[in-house]
């Protein structure tokens, strides 16, 4: 993925199913520099929300994209704005049950799981920034009112720790599950290239970004099952790596199953999609 340059006098190209080029143009400018990831980040996360939350969407407006020195400065921007290299944009979306502009929160946690680089909520809790190929890490920030109307940041993150929420009287988007476990780097990547190996098309992206698809595609395993995929939930539960579910692994995933049977359900002993959605950090 890289950054594009359209030029609006030779047309307007559709970048996404719902995204065309100009909406990503600095105002009064025919040319325009767009990273390729970010239209199709915005994209999926208008899918995200309906996915996690039921929260459908029924426009996409951009606000900011691709921004010229001038028109950066003009609007107070950053010096080094990742904006300036068309590496950003900031959005909303509309819902469909309300007319009115979606809280931020949604978002903002769908792009934290799909693995969006860099996040941050703009004091409006309706619009969100996201920037792609700026920087190197994660950069999650979010912005939030706490019980006394005053603000406070704090990472993305920490937005799914429920004591965190409560503390500062946030309220809990409903059908969203805090308290995300992370991942061991590259965990979930390695699962997906594991399932595009064992199952038929169409194949999962191995973008190491949980989601609804990979969810889906994660097999019904208990004891007897073997391979790969066995020692990935033998990484995950933190037990010995051995490719097998013989009886000692099914004991330690059943007690692994007690300790998180808020999340699971009830311990039985297989691991089906409410424990997927637990190993996989979605609850
Ligand atoms: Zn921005």
């Amino acid at each position: 993925m890289a950054v594009k340059i359209y030029d609006l006098s030779q047309g307007n190209p559709r970048l996404t199913e719902n995204l065309l080029a100009s909406e990503f143009r600095s105002p009064g400018e025919t040319i325009v520099k767009m990273e390729e990831k970010i239209p199709i980040h915005i994209q999926a996360l208008k899918d995200d929300v309906s996915g996690y939350w039921g929260r459908r969407v029924k426009a996409i407006t951009i606000n900011a994209g691709h921004r010229t020195p001038a028109y950066n400065a003009s609007v107070g921007g950053a010096k080094n704005s990742p904006h300036l290299p068309g590496q950003a944009a900031d959005f909303y979306f509309t819902d469909e049950a309300t007319g009115r502009a979606m809280p931020s929160i949604y978002i903002l946690c769908a792009a934290q799981l799909r693995g969006v680089l860099g996040i941050e909520r703009i004091r409006d809790g309706l619009s969100v920034h996201i920037d792609e190929g700026f920087r190197s890490k994660p950069w999650w920030t979010y912005q939030a009112v706490n019980a006394n109307g005053a603000f406070v940041y704090n990472p993305v993150a920490d937005f799914f720790n429920t004591s965190w929420a409560r503390t500062e009287g946030i309220t809990v988007p409903s059908g969203f599950r805090p308290v995300v476990p992370k991942a061991p780097d590259g965990w979930v990547k390695r699962l997906q290239i594991v399932i595009n190996i064992t199952k038929p098309l169409p194949k999962l992206a191995e973008d190491n970004a949980p989601g609804p698809r990979t969810l889906a595609a994660c097999p019904i395993l208990r004891k007897g099952a073997e391979g790969a995929i066995v020692s990935l939930i033998q990484e995950r539960i933190g037990t010995v790596v051995t490719n097998k579910w013989d009886e000692y692994v099914d004991d330690k995933f059943y007690e692994w199953q007690v300790a998180n049977s808020s999340y699971v359900g009830k311990a039985d002993r297989i691991c089906g999609p409410m424990c997927w959605k637990r190993l996989l950090g979605l609850s």
